[in-house]
Order: structure tokens, then C-alpha cells, then sequence
């Protein structure tokens, strides 16, 4: 690459990392068992307890945000119960793939790609359903759910039922709230909206998902790890280093949450602005401020727009499942401010501009 640009990571996860990762990351290894290691992951805990706003606890899970939606399947339902699915995406597929090798017994709701899922889409269900999974930012296509109302919809017909969301893209990123949205269980990931490195699924679960535990498994099994997190300690081996990293972030970004969601909010703003500018079509009907998603212009290829910002610097990233070949994403879900989108906006005008 080069030396004319600095490297820009602008993919809807790994992102750039917060400097308080980085210098958490830098220090000495410390021992899982230690007393020190206890006090940082009871800070990355509680600390996570208060991003997700729930009264119920967080468990951290050493695995990509994958092994945190395989636990929460696994755990909160059994073999032969039925799920309502919406598919709408690559990660909401992802749902209906984890409940079916789960031996449950999963009815998809199929809406095309980049739309969202409405309240009356789930407004006459042929239940019983024991759980609803839902996707609140499907970074494969840009789109934001209204998980609030989606529950509430969903609870009007299935009050005993389980809401599980996956919130990989929108912890940090998108204003949360378990209980008061009247969500059970919630999964984030600690390469996304936290600023970390890959390697840590954060598992949040409601004092009635506590209560309702089906626990499954020998490594992701909720049940061992319940019993010992709230010690600062966790059933295997954790990645610690990653739990510090995530501990210094949160120390960082709590206070200021309200004021990092608004930036993402208008850093996305900014890109689709540009991308409108540019004359290029959004994919989602309803846009996550985790990442921007665009259909690839007329005659131009994914290999092109790649090529034309890697030239100036920058990681972007195609689609993923029925839109590969035909999207294109750009995030500033990373480290960034706001003069990074405007910085990023111009980049677009420019590898964008000469093609097609
Ligand atoms: C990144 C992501 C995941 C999980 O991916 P991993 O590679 O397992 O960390 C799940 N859902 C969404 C919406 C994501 O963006």
C-alpha cells in the first residue's frame, strides 16, 4: 500500500480499534485465576450489563459473535420446540440455520433481503411458538429492526414465549435496552460496536431467560458459566486479554454513550449522503447506523469498487449469501469521528466517480 494513505478498515466488523483496546492489549499477560484478572472481568461485566441495560446478568463466551447465538439456542430452547424465524439476511439465516442443527423445529418467515420486519408481519402467526429470533442491525444488508415493537407484537400472541435478539451490530452503535423492549436474551460480539479485537460473544440474559435456562453442551453450557461469572471467573479459560480490552473501552464509553450513538448516527448519514450524491441505490428499507450497504452501480463490478478503494487505502466489503456480486458495504462502526466521514464521504466521491 501506499505511504500517501493511511489504512482505513472500513468493514461492518473486525473495525479499527478504540486506542483503549490497544494499550489494554499492550500490557503484561495476566492469570485467568488471578485477583486482578477477577476485578477486570467484573468491570467488562458490569460494564456490559449497562450496555445492554439489563437487570439481569451478561456472560462473557470466549468465540466469535456465533458462538454466542449457539449458546443462546442451545440453552434457552429444547429439541422439538418451535421457533418463529424472520429471514431477511445473511445473519437472520443464520438464526434459522442454529435452530434447526439445535433439533428445533423452526418456521422461517421469508421477507425479501434489506427489508425490515414489520409488527404485522407477526400479527396472525400460526403458533404455538416457544421463542422468536430476531436480528436487530442485519449488517448484511444495512437494515434495522424495531425489535421493541417486534416484541410486543410477538408477546400479544405469545406472552410465555422467548424473544432472543441478535444485537452484534447494534450494542454500541444503536440505542438498547433488553427488559424495557421486552427482549429475554440478547448476543453482541467484541469486534463490532466495542471497538475490539474478534474473539469475545457477550450473552445477555433477562432475570426471566435466567429462570428459564434449558442449559445444554459442555463448552457454551450457560449453567457452568452462570455459576461462576458473578465471581469473576469464568468455567474455561478466557480470553482475558480481550476481557480487559473490552472493560477499558466500556470505562471510556459509557459516559458518553449517548453521544457515540448520535455520532454513528450521522457518520451513516454522512456516507448515504455521499452515496446519493453519487447516484448510488441503498439496499435497506430501513437504515442501521452500523454500515451503509449499496447496490453496486450499473456495469460495474464488486472487484472494481474493491480495487478503486483499496488503491486510496481502504478495506471495504462486498455481500455476503443472495447479494454477493451485487452490494457493497462501507462502515465507520470503528474507531472514527465525525471528520473520518467526511474524510471517508470524499474518498467515495473519488474511487466511485471514475467507474462505471
Ligand atoms: C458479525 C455478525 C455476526 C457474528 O459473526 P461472527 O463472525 O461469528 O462474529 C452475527 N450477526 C451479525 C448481525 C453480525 O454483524
Amino acid at each position: 500500500m501506499s505511504a500517501m494513505y493511511r489504512s482505513r478498515l472500513l468493514t461492518p466488523g473486525p473495525v479499527e480499534l478504540h486506542p483503549k483496546a490497544q494499550e489494554a492489549l499492550s500490557r503484561p499477560q495476566l492469570h485467568h485465576r488471578s485477583e486482578t484478572a477477577k476485578k477486570v472481568f467484573l468491570q467488562a461485566k458490569a460494564g456490559l450489563e449497562a450496555a445492554f441495560r439489563t437487570k439481569g446478568q451478561v456472560l462473557l463466551l470466549t468465540g466469535s459473535g456465533t458462538a454466542g447465538m449457539d449458546a443462546l439456542v442451545h440453552n434457552l430452547f429444547a429439541p422439538g420446540e418451535r421457533v418463529l424465524v424472520p429471514v431477511h439476511g445473511n445473519f437472520s439465516e443464520r438464526w434459522a440455520k442454529i435452530a434447526q442443527q439445535a433439533g428445533l423445529r423452526v418456521e422461517r418467515m421469508e421477507l425479501e433481503w434489506g427489508r425490515v420486519v414489520r409488527p404485522e408481519h407477526l400479527e396472525s402467526p400460526s403458533g404455538p411458538f416457544a421463542g422468536l429470533l430476531l436480528t436487530h442491525s442485519e449488517s448484511s444488508t444495512g437494515a434495522l429492526n424495531d425489535v421493541q415493537a417486534l416484541a410486543r407484537a410477538f408477546k400479544a400472541h405469545f406472552p410465555e414465549a422467548l424473544v432472543v435478539v441478535d444485537a452484534i451490530t447494534s450494542l454500541c452503535v444503536s440505542p438498547f435496552a433488553l427488559e424495557d423492549w421486552g427482549l429475554d436474551a440478547a448476543v453482541a460480539g467484541s469486534q463490532k460496536g466495542l471497538m475490539c479485537p474478534p474473539g469475545l460473544a457477550y450473552l445477555a440474559l433477562s432475570p426471566r431467560a435466567i429462570e428459564r435456562l434449558k442449559p445444554r453442551g459442555f463448552y457454551l453450557n450457560l449453567a457452568s458459566e452462570l455459576k461462576v461469572q458473578s465471581t469473576g471467573e469464568s468455567a474455561w479459560t478466557p480470553a482475558i486479554n480481550l476481557v480487559a480490552a473490552t472493560a477499558a473501552v466500556l470505562e471510556e464509553l459509557l459516559p458518553r454513550l449517548e453521544e457515540h450513538l448520535a455520532l454513528k448516527q450521522a457518520q451513516n448519514q454522512i456516507l448515504y449522503a455521499a452515496g446519493q450524491e453519487l447516484g448510488l441505490k441503498p439496499v435497506p428499507e430501513v437504515k442501521s447506523p452500523a454500515t451503509t450497504c449499496f447496490y453496486l452501480p450499473q456495469g460495474v463490478s464488486y472487484a472494481q469498487v474493491k480495487e478503486a478503494f483499496a488503491k486510496r487505502g481502504a478495506t471495504i466489503i462486498g455481500g455476503q449469501g443472495q447479494l454477493k456480486g451485487k452490494v457493497f458495504r462501507v462502515s465507520l462502526m470503528g474507531y472514527s469521528d465525525l471528520y473520518d466521514a467526511y474524510a471517508v464521504a470524499q474518498l467515495m466521491r473519488e474511487a466511485l466517480g471514475g467507474l462505471g
